[in-house]
């Protein structure tokens, strides 16, 4: 799920007071939304079976706010238990409870629908019963069922996540048992169009109505499952897929045709892409598919994401969860970064591999919105309090960089292979990973014990400053000094290899250098005189506020280059005064070959010499400054 307003209202909150209301309400709702995560945390219906099939066969017209229609659902009881609940609204209305025919008596309360069965059932034995219900739905969240309308037409769509299934449908809203297969068939007037999971696979008309039947066979997460209805213009984009093509469906309000159609094919690289990091689209027996509606960011619905508009970033963002969230899902709220820190940090991998002049500003972004809470942590600690579960600063751009940081630390090819690893894990894929099953896999692909950054980084808080010290020596080597302080006290010490750029105007060199401590100094053997030291250069920590500062080590100091050399050489002189400099150069047999004088400034001079009518062979160079020699050899190599 990635909100767009919700980004622009964080933005933006610090200058317009309207917008500052704006994001008001969005915590409200939020808020909202979270009470019933509580309460269903606590509550909601016993989960005494595991859920094999689902069908939903319901009756939605755009023109009025109401449903209804039934669902069957088929069942393994773990026990022999002796009755079944549901999570439903009270919003809604049970009509009947179907079972073997027969009618069963049933409660209705708290939002949790009970059912006692006859005897109790036999273990193990698959069973069936149907629920029918109607009213109008419930609306928690980010608006679980929502009527509205677009260009004067009407429209309904659901958006669950996180505990609004129950709002609209009779369910099992946990995050523990993954629906094995489902269908949804809901009937619409005929001049509607209905998206929904999986394969179209009837659209039967009978008077002026019509069916869809939608048919989804891969487990799903209840918080997935969805359908939309309005007058939508269907057509697909096709991914060359294993020789085959995977079908892109696209369902579009009509007055966006054709700017949807210019946006849309995005999507075709992206999903290359992420096949060939992370393995094959987890769906591929049956579609990709993108339906627009009107909540103002989009919602991974598996294989079917709704969306608004077809912005490059969040069909990347949306895109990734059917790996991330869809196909291994958080197993708890705790858990939500395994969700949103790696669909955020999808979408800056396809920056960096489709459109990389967005790479570098896309991670700056991040660390910028990550060190916008000195006290957070990425593992959701606080469940009570919305704005941290749903926190676009920890949970999706510090999730992220924790990402980046981690391919850091163990580099592409391990990184990679340990997020295919998780992702193909028997025990997780098409079910739930907790943050501890990530860290698994991370350490049996790389051997390192990670326990360290895990408890730095993903449940510790905060994030380091750095101060840099560094200075260079008549030999050209170079004194670096790290100092590192921390914005909360539940980390002692972020242990990370620290990039550092030594660099001139021609020449640099990246160095990492491994930090541990506080007052770690290292020295490195610089070929040059570098003008400046830059921490991090291409962006791969989360820290706020670092300093580099340079300290004197000299008075003069000279470099040459290249060597050997050819028709001319570079001389460079770094010199802390206004002075005149003497150069003498000598073949190796001792004979003065040649001898200037340069008026150098304060600072950093660079000059050269003719060499071209030099023979081949070793010479010396003699430096006067400041009532001191300095010697450097080199060669001119033969003509
Ligand atoms: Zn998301």
């Amino acid at each position: 799920m990635f909100r767009l307003w919700l980004i622009c209202a964080l933005l933006l909150c610090s200058f317009l007071s309207e917008a500052q209301n704006d994001f008001d309400k969005i915590v409200q709702s939020e808020r909202k939304s979270f009470q019933h995560l509580c309460r269903d945390e606590r509550a909601g219906a016993e989960n005494n079976t595991n859920v094999i099939y689902q069908r939903l066969s319901l009756r939605a017209n755009p023109w009025e706010d109401s449903i209804s229609g039934s669902v069957t659902t088929y069942f393994i009881p773990a026990a022999g238990i002796p009755y079944i609940e549901f999570d439903l609204t009270d919003d809604l209305t049970v009509d009947s409870i179907l079972y073997h025919g027969d009618t069963l008596s049933f409660s209705h309360q708290n939002e949790v629908i009970h059912i006692a069965f006859p005897t109790s059932l036999t273990p193990l034995q698959t069973d069936s019963i149907k629920v029918v219900y109607h009213g109008v739905p419930g609306n928690s969240g980010f608006g679980s069922f929502i009527q509205s309308m677009h260009d004067s037409v009407p429209v309904i769509w659901t958006l669950s996540e996180p505990y609004g299934a129950k709002d609209w449908w009779p369910c099992k809203q946990n995050l523990q048992d993954k629906i094995d297969s489902i269908d949804i068939l809901v009937t619409t007037p005929d001049s509607f169009r209905v998206a929904s999971n999986g394969l179209l696979v009837g659209e039967i008309h009978h008077g002026n109505e019509v069916t869809f039947h939608w048919k989804h066979r891969y487990p799903i997460a209840t918080y997935l499952v969805c359908f939309a209805v309005t007058n939508y213009i269907a057509y697909y984009d096709y991914v060359p897929f294993n020789g085959d093509t995977l079908p892109v469906l696209n369902y579009v309000y009509p007055e966006h045709l054709a700017e949807s159609q210019l946006n849309t094919a995005k999507i075709v690289p992206m999903i290359q892409l992420y096949d060939s990091l992370f393995g094959v689209y987890p769906f591929s027996k049956e579609k990709y598919g993108q339906a627009e509606f009107g909540w103002g960011g989009g919602m991974e619905h598996q294989t079917m994401t709704f969306i608004t508009g077809f912005g490059f970033e969040l069909m990347a963002h949306e895109l990734g969860h059917h790996w991330f969230g869809d196909k291994v899902t958080c197993a708890s709220w705790h858990d939500i970064w395994l969700n949103e820190g790696f669909a955020t940090y999808l979408s800056g991998l396809c920056y960096e591999h489709l459109d990389p002049k967005w790479w570098e500003s896309f991670k700056i972004s991040r660390i910028n919105s990550a060190v916008q809470e000195p006290h957070g942590s990425v593992w959701c600690d606080d469940t009570a309090n919305v704005s941290r579960v749903f926190s676009s600063s920890l949970t999706y751009n510090k999730g992220a960089m924790v990402l980046h940081m981690l391919r850091f630390e163990l580099g592409d090819s391990i990184f990679f292979v340990a997020l295919r690893n998780y992702l193909q894990d028997e025990n997780l894929a098409y079910s739930y990973a907790t943050t501890n099953d990530l860290r698994q896999h991370l350490e049996a692909a790389s051997g390192k014990d990670l326990q360290e950054f895990f408890n730095d980084w993903v449940y510790g808080k905060g994030f380091p400053s750095y101060q840099i010290t560094w200075q260079q020596d008549f030999a050209n080597q170079v004194q670096v000094s790290i100092e590192q302080t921390q914005s909360d006290p539940s980390v002692s010490y972020f242990e990370m290899p620290v990039p550092i750029r030594l660099k001139n105007a021609f020449r640099d060199t990246t160095i990492i250098l491994n930090n541990s401590s506080s007052g770690q100094a290292y020295k490195i053997a610089l070929p040059f005189i570098a003008d400046s030291l830059l921490f991090d250069p291409e962006y791969w920590l989360i820290s706020k506020e670092n300093t580099v500062s340079r300290k004197s080590a000299y008075d003069f100091l000279f470099s040459i280059y290249p060597n050997p050399v050819g028709n001319s050489l570079q001389i460079e002189f770094q010199s802390q005064v206004d002075q005149n400099v003497e150069m003498e150069i000598y073949n190796d047999a001792g004979q003065l070959i040649s001898k200037q004088t340069f008026a150098v400034t304060q600072g950093r001079n660079i000059t050269q010499t003719e060499t071209g009518g030099f023979s081949g062979g070793v010479y010396h160079l003699t430096v006067k400054a400041g009532g001191k020699r300095y010697h450097a050899s080199f060669v001119k190599a033969k003509n």
